[in-house]
């Protein structure tokens, strides 16, 4: 796809936030609007396994000068490990692509439903349909949405304190969900144009995290790079990132991780250099920048 021209100034580019398709707070419309008054010249729109926003934000960001960048965080693992893989770009058409994030939003849909009988059964008051009636049809609910319904019943004050008991990775109530294999996903999303790049991949406070030979492994098999910035990177996370991309070769990104009020994280909190961006760009041939053209979004 065309690669966007060098800016007088630097455009400001943060690649990763959510929606109200997945667990972000506001539409993909109102997203757009909220990076614009931000600064935010360019945006990745990266929802959970759902790519449901794009159009919403396209619209969007043609109104008020913001280039979507179209993306999509796939849950993926390797060996049981969680890793977030961004894929951006992608052929919104192909197959395999969409039949994986479908696969993906079933086992999230079943998981979901049992963890919220098991929460029911021990006196929470949370309820599956109503949950699913609250957030809208072809959301791709995670346990954010069970935070807020706890919330909104008055049993935990706010979304932290929920994910730091009862649906913390180490709770009874937690349940895992089936994911593909970061290598399948890599490969499949290759195949539909995109470039996969992983997220926050030294993020501790997570949970375990992939070692740099299995980022190796997966840069061979057409990982394209790595998440450098991100709020859940401390310096010396950042520090690892940034060396083994240079190392490898491979794009470092940076970005907010944006979830609207579901999350501290703010708009631009990180943010991705041209340079990077525009090797992403000339990665990726699976589809076009959405909302508005790159320079019209810079001269804004
Ligand atoms: P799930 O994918 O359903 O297991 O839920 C995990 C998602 O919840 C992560 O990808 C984050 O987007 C979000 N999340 C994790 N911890 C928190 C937190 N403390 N507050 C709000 N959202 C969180
Ligand atoms: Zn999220
Ligand atoms: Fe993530
Ligand atoms: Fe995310």
């Amino acid at each position: 796809m065309p690669v966007p021209m060098p800016a007088r100034e630097a455009p400001v580019i943060d690649l990763h936030t959510h929606s109200s398709c997945s667990d972000g707070t506001q539409s993909p419309a109102d997203l757009v609007h909220a990076a614009g008054q931000a600064g935010v010249q360019v945006l990745g729109l990266t929802d959970h396994d759902v790519i449901a926003g794009w159009a919403a934000a396209d619209a969007a960001g043609a109104a008020t000068r913001v280039t979507v960048v179209p993306g999509v965080e796939l849950s993926t693992q390797v060996v049981g490990i969680s890793v977030h893989t961004l894929a951006y770009l992608i052929d919104p058409l192909d197959t395999a692509m969409v039949d994986l994030m479908a696969a993906i939003r079933g086992h999230r849909e079943s998981r979901l439903r049992r963890m919220v009988q098991v929460l029911a059964v021990d006196g929470y008051p949370v309820d599956y349909e109503a949950i699913v009636a609250h957030s809208g049809p072809g959301v791709t609910l995670g346990r954010p949405h069970v935070a807020d319904a706890l919330v909104r019943a008055g049993s935990f004050p706010d979304r932290d304190a929920v994910f730091a008991t009862v649906l913390h990775g180490s709770s009874p109530y937690y349940v895992h969900h089936w994911a593909p294999q970061t290598l399948d996903a890599v490969q499949l999303i290759r195949a539909a144009g995109g470039v996969p790049i992983m997220a926050h991949p030294f993020a501790r406070a997570r949970g375990r995290t992939i070692t740099q030979h299995q980022i190796e492994v997966l840069v061979d098999a057409g990982l394209a790079g790595l998440e450098v910035h991100h709020p859940d990177h401390d310096a010396q996370d950042t520090r690892r990132a940034a060396e083994l991309c240079r190392r490898l070769g491979v794009i470092g990104t940076g970005s907010s991780d944006y979830h609207g009020a579901g999350k501290p994280n703010r708009l631009a909190e990180q943010t991705t250099d041209l340079q990077a961006f525009q090797r992403l760009c000339e990665l990726g041939s699976g589809t076009p920048l959405l909302g508005a053209p790159l320079a019209q979004a810079q001269a804004s």
